[in-house]
């Protein structure tokens, strides 16, 4: 990077500009970063904007009399208001301009994946033969769609060390539920019930939802002073009432859970599954294959791991990943390769039944076919890699700078505190909103529960070393301002469209109407 810097001061490529206090870059024009200010403008409703008369398009003239509508077919027409095409165009060009996503910039967002997914998967997708093929065909007329299912099913086993594959969840927390509901049918086949699940106090929310949901009582396991569990804690709570652990690996402080394997032998001595949360995938894809280290059932988040966007509502896919001996219980219809081709079976006695419409959200498993394959073996392993290499990188160049409570190498995302800013009164909230002023989108806040004030940041292997950079550089100067004028935190975000929220206000009083 050819970088000039105004004041002599190379730790800092921003300055202020003057009165309004903006974040300016004052490096090479060439890697300016993204604009946090400009031409973002005011959009009214299209009923507000609309003028009577106005139309966006012209017919030619009728050359037929013009008959009125039986009455029995007339009817009030709907208040819809009359607009020009160029209305039109510019209030849905304005709205998208109001948007921040991964094609606009970096997304730190830890717990997320929101890496950039390459577009000629989405093309791909949107090929007519999957794009028009219709759920209810029979398999003799859907054998492309099948065998795609059935070999990214294959693929996603090898990659995760796993025996057999469902694609039916259509999210992370769907699979979660199906894969719980699949260590119950496991027990209920041994003939005894178990209570409960070990859950450590480190995971996603959602872990502890779909253990309920499922009818288990969660059972919190404490970490050590390393950040993950040890197999003495784990030894301590196991017991022959509960059904399994629940364990995600790399656990959401970004650090790899290194004693899985012997916490697994203690699991499995007494009876209990492994469950993995894999939706972190892309820490260890190619590396580690969670199959050969305990895990009996885990799930994926194809819409974080392998090229779908996540975030946005949908659609997403959760594949479940099964143990040989847990097949039986996977949901049906299963894809089986016959003599004649592919087709569906539900031939399953001990199967738990359907969870899905249809197939699941057959665009997501294509994107995620796609990928896979273009990317071959190796480069999954260096995606892994980068994303790795690119959190230590932050870590390392913003530790000081941030309370960084666990000092280790970490995985695909690093968790910080605002500890060194509690002098100033600044907190992570403060920060995490005036980020947005030096155009990036806030990492997670508050999150790791487990972590006081937790930034959890997470770059992904598709950012830039030079964007990564900014970022860095972003956060040094507002660890900066918080020293030296702390106001400038507490009121910002003073540059983006919406201003600091009323948080409290937000929660006690909704307006869901919009
Ligand atoms: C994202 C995530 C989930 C939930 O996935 P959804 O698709 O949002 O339901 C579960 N566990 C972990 C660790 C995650 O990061």
């Amino acid at each position: 990077m050819n970088l000039r810097f105004t004041d002599g001061n190379e730790n800092n490529l921003f300055r202020h500009s003057g009165e309004g206090r903006n974040p300016v870059f004052t490096g090479d024009i060439m890697n300016e970063p993204v604009g946090t200010t400009g031409l973002i403008l005011n959009e009214p409703l299209l009923w507000e904007k609309g003028k009577k008369g106005r139309a966006g398009f012209s017919f030619p003239r009728s050359d037929v009399e013009p008959s009125p509508l039986p009455p029995e077919l007339a009817c009030e027409c709907p208040d819809l208001p009359d607009l020009s095409e160029v209305d039109v165009a510019r209030h849905y060009t304005r709205l998208s301009q109001w948007n921040f996503g991964v094609d606009t910039g970096m997304y730190p967002l830890g717990s997320c994946t929101m890496k950039y997914s390459p577009k000629t998967n989405e093309r791909q997708a949107s090929l007519p033969g999957f794009a028009c093929a219709h759920p209810l065909l029979p398999a003799a007329l859907s054998q492309g769609v099948l065998r795609m299912m059935f070999e990214l099913e294959q693929y996603l086993a090898e990659i995760t060390g796993m025996d057999a594959v469902t694609l039916q969840p259509s999210a992370g927390a769907h699979g979660e539920l199906a894969g719980m509901l699949v260590v119950h049918a496991y027990h209920k086949g041994k003939g005894v019930q178990r209570k409960k699940i070990i859950v450590p106090d480190t995971a996603h929310g959602t872990n502890p939802a779909s253990v309920a949901l499922c009818g288990y009582q969660p059972v919190a396991a404490e970490l050590n002073d390393h950040g993950i569990l040890s197999v003495e804690s784990i030894d301590r709570i196991m017991d022959e009432d509960t059904a399994g652990i629940m364990v995600t690996n790399p656990n959401t402080l970004g650090l790899f859970e290194e004693n899985i394997r012997r916490i697994a032998d203690v699991i499995h001595s007494k009876g209990g599954l492994v469950y993995c949360d894999g939706a972190n995938m892309n820490a260890v894809m190619g590396i580690v294959k969670m199959g050969q280290i305990g895990a009996d059932v885990m799930h994926l988040n194809l819409h974080k791991t392998f090229s779908t966007p996540h975030g946005g509502g949908g659609p997403g896919s959760g594949p479940v990943c099964v143990k040989k001996f847990l097949e039986p219980f996977l949901p049906v219809p299963r894809i089986i390769k016959g003599k004649s081709g592919y087709a569906l079976s539900s031939d399953y006695p001990q199967s738990i039944g359907k969870v899905m419409a249809f197939h699941g959200n057959v665009g997501v498993m294509i994107k995620a076919y796609s990928y896979i394959l273009s990317m071959g073996p190796e480069n999954l392993k260096k995606a892994s890699h980068l994303a790795v290499l690119n959190a230590n990188y932050i870590k390392e160049k913003l530790k000081g700078t941030l309370h960084l409570p666990y000092d280790r190498p970490c995985m695909h995302e690093c968790v910080f505190s605002d500890k060194n800013q509690e002098p100033y009164k600044v907190a992570t909230i403060d920060m995490a909103k005036r980020l947005m002023e030096y155009g990036f989108h806030p990492p997670t806040c508050y999150f790791p529960l487990v972590v006081h004030g937790a930034i959890m940041i997470e770059p992904t292997e598709t950012e830039s070393k030079e964007d990564i950079d900014r970022f860095i550089e972003a956060f040094k100067a507002i660890a900066q301002e918080a020293e030296e004028s702390p106001s400038l935190l507490h009121d910002a975000p003073k540059a983006c469209k919406v201003k600091r929220l009323d948080e409290v206000t937000a929660a006690r009083k909704p307006c869901l109407a919009g």
